[in-house]
C-alpha cells in the first residue's frame, strides 16, 4: 500500500497492463521495481518462473537511458529480446552472429546518433571488450547508462568454484562505472552465496527480495535403479505422460547417446541426444525439435538446461546420479514452469555412487576434490534418507526451514506410510570393519562381496579364499542383506571405510574397498552408527 503512494506508481501499473500486458504484480515484484526506479542496488531471488525479469524490464522501459543485461548464454538472450520485440519494446542486442547493418545501426545509436536503446542484452565477455567499455563509459557521462542487471549471478560465484571467468570479472562494475545502480538476479543461492554475490558486486541494497526456493508443482522421487531401468522409465514415461516432453539426465555423452537409441529402436519412444560434443547446429536442431514437440524425449548430459524455459516440461529423470544437489535443483527446476504438476524422479544405485566418488579422489585437484566429495556425499545422502521429506532434504540445502505438511505428499517419502525403523548398528559396523581388515589382508574386496561375507554366504569365491574360515564370517547374519548393504553405505559414508576404483584389461572398473580416513572413530566407539529406514523399501 506504502508503495502505491509513489509518484511513479501510476505509470508503473500503465506500463504493467499496457505494454507488458499483465494485470498485477506477483509478491516482491513491486517492491524490487520500486528500488529499481529509485536508483537502487537489488538483490532478487526468486526461483524459476516466478518472474525475476519484470523487476529490471519494466523500470527500464519507464526510465530514460539504456539499462545494460548481462546473461550467460546467447540463447537466453534471443529469446527474452524475441520476447520484448513482441512488445514493441526498444530492446537490442550485441552478439557475434548478426548482421552488419544491424549492428552498425546498434553502435550509431549508442554512439549518440539517435536514441539509445531501453534495453540492451550482451554477454559477460563482451562487456570486457574496450569498444563496449568506451562506448558505456561514455553513455555515463552523459547521464543516459541507467543500470547494469546480471542474471544469473551465482555465477559470480558458483560456491567458491568460478564458473566462467567473464562472470567474476563483474566484480569491477562498481569502480569502472561509480554510481550506475545493478540489479543482481538469481534463482538459487544459499545464504554463503547470496552473501557473496551482494559483496563481489558491492551491492547497496534496501534489502534482498527473496522467495522461497520451493517449488510446489515438483513431484520428488527416488528410485532404485535395477537393471532393467530403461524399462521401467519407458513403461512410466508411456503411461504417465505418452504425449508431453520430458527430459532424461545421464552422465556420459556415450550413454546418452546409447539410452536414445535404445528408448527409440526397443521402445518406440520419441526420443534423441543431446550433448556437450556434439557441432551447434546439431544442438539447436535438436533443441528445436523438442521445444516444439516434434521430439518428446531429450536425453542429456548437465550441458542440456541453461536457457531453457519450455514451460510444459513434464518430467525430468535423472538416469544417473546428479553431480550436487545444487545441480539436482537446477535440473529438476527445468520442468513444471508453467506451474502445473510435473515430475522428478531420481534413479539411483550403489556402484554408481562408488563410481562416482572415486573418479572424483582419483583427480589431481586437491580443492576439487573436496568441493566435489562434499557435493556427491550429500547427493548420496539425499538418496539414501528415505525417511525425511524431499522437499524438505533439497530446501534444507538452501537453508530453508520446510514444513513437511506443506508437501502434500508430492515426495515419495511423504507418500510412504510404512513405518520408519532408526537402529542403531555400531557393534554390527565395528565387527563389520574388522571382517573387513581379517579379509583384506591377502586379496581385495568389493562391497558385494563385503556384504555377503558379513551376511555368511557359502559361494564358492568365498570358500576358495578362505573367507567362510575367517570368526567373524557370517557376524550379520541375522540382518537382511538390504539392511547389511545399507550398513556398509553408510560406513563408506562416514568414511570408515572407502573405495577405489580400478580399471581391469577389459575396461570394465570394479570398486575395491580399502580403510577409511575415520576408520578409528569407528574402532574405539567415538562414533555411532545409525540406520533409518523403510521397513519393506527396497534401496
Ligand atoms: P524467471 O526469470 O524468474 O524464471 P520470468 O521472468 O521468465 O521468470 O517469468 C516467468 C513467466 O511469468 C513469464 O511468462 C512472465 O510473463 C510471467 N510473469 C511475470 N510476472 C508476471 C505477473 N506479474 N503476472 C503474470 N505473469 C507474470
Amino acid at each position: 500500500k506504502e508503495l502505491e503512494k509513489r509518484t511513479y506508481y501510476p505509470r508503473l501499473i500503465q506500463t504493467l497492463k499496457n505494454v507488458f500486458r499483465l494485470q498485477s504484480f506477483r509478491p516482491l515484484q513491486l517492491e524490487a521495481i520500486c528500488d529499481a526506479m529509485e536508483g537502487l542496488d537489488v538483490f532478487v531471488l526468486f526461483p524459476t518462473g516466478s518472474g525475476k525479469s519484470l523487476t529490471f524490464q519494466l523500470p527500464a522501459v519507464c526510465q530514460d537511458g539504456v539499462t545494460v543485461v548481462v546473461s550467460p548464454l546467447i540463447s537466453l538472450i534471443r529469446d527474452q529480446h524475441r520476447a520484448l520485440k513482441g512488445l514493441g519494446v526498444d530492446a537490442e542486442i550485441l552478439v557475434q552472429e548478426m548482421s552488419e547493418s544491424d549492428r552498425s545501426d546498434l553502435w550509431r545509436r549508442l554512439r549518440g546518433n539517435g536514441k539509445p536503446p531501453s534495453l540492451l542484452y550482451i554477454t559477460p565477455e563482451r562487456l570486457e571488450l574496450d569498444g563496449m567499455r568506451s562506448v558505456l563509459t561514455r553513455l555515463r557521462q552523459e547521464g543516459k547508462l541507467c543500470r547494469f542487471v546480471i542474471d544469473e549471478a551465482h555465477l559470480i560465484t558458483d560456491w567458491g568454484r568460478s564458473f566462467r571467468d567473464s562472470y567474476v570479472q563483474l566484480k569491477t562494475l562498481k569502480t569502472v562505472f561509480p554510481g550506475v545502480p545493478i540489479s543482481a538476479l538469481t534463482g538459487t543461492a544459499n545464504p554463503t552465496v547470496q552473501s557473496d554475490i551482494v559483496s563481489r558486486l558491492r551491492l547497496v541494497i534496501r534489502q534482498p527480495y527473496k522467495l522461497s526456493h520451493n517449488r510446489p508443482n515438483l513431484d520428488y522421487d527416488v528410485r532404485y535403479k535395477g537393471k532393467n531401468v530403461l524399462g521401467a522409465i519407458a513403461d512410466w514415461i508411456k503411461s504417465t505422460y505418452p504425449r508431453d516432453t520430458g527430459i532424461i539426465y545421464c552422465s556420459s555423452r556415450d550413454k546418452c547417446e546409447e539410452i536414445a537409441k535404445i528408448l527409440r529402436d526397443k521402445f518406440q519412444l520419441s526420443a534423441r541426444h543431446y550433448h556437450a560434443q556434439m557441432a551447434d547446429t546439431d544442438k539447436s536442431h535438436v533443441q528445436r525439435e523438442w521445444s516444439s514437440g516434434k521430439v518428446r524425449i531429450i536425453v542429456a548430459t548437465v550441458a542440456f538446461g541453461m536457457g531453457i524455459d519450455k514451460p510444459d516440461v513434464r518430467y525430468v529423470i535423472h538416469h544417473s546420479l546428479p553431480n550436487s544437489l545444487n545441480g539436482y535443483y537446477q535440473e529438476t527446476g527445468r520442468a513444471g514452469r508453467d506451474g502445473k504438476l510435473a515430475h522428478c524422479i531420481l534413479y539411483y544405485n550403489r556402484p554408481d555412487f562408488h563410481t562416482r566418488l572415486s573418479m572424483i579422489r582419483n583427480q589431481p585437484s586437491k580443492e576439487n576434490r573436496t568441493f566435489e566429495e562434499d557435493d556427491i556425499r550429500r547427493v548420496m545422502s539425499y538418496v539414501m534418507n528415505d525417511v525425511e521429506c524431499r522437499r524438505k532434504q533439497v530446501l534444507s540445502f538452501f537453508c530453508e526451514d520446510f514444513d513437511p505438511a506443506r508437501c502434500r505428499r508430492m515426495c515419495n517419502n511423504c507418500r510412504d506410510a510404512t513405518p520408519c525403523v532408526t537402529e542403531d548398528h555400531t557393534g554390527d559396523a565395528q565387527r563389520a570393519l574388522r571382517l573387513f581388515e581379517n579379509l583384506s589382508r591377502d586379496s581385495r574386496l568389493t562391497p558385494t562381496q563385503l556384504s555377503a561375507a558379513l551376511k555368511g554366504s557359502k559361494a564358492q569365491l568365498q570358500v576358495e579364499r578362505g573367507w567362510t574360515n575367517d570368526p567373524l564370517h557370517g557376524t550379520c547374519s541375522h540382518l537382511s542383506q538390504d539392511v547389511i548393504d545399507r550398513l556398509i553405505d553408510q560406513m563408506i559414508w562416514h568414511d570408515f571405510l572407502s573405495i577405489r576404483t580400478e580399471r581391469s584389461q577389459d575396461a570394465y572398473s570394479q570398486n575395491y574397498l580399502a580403510l577409511g580416513s575415520r576408520a578409528n572413530a569407528l574402532r574405539t566407539g567415538q562414533q555411532n552408527l545409525t540406520i533409518s529406514f523403510r521397513a519393506g523399501r527396497k534401496g
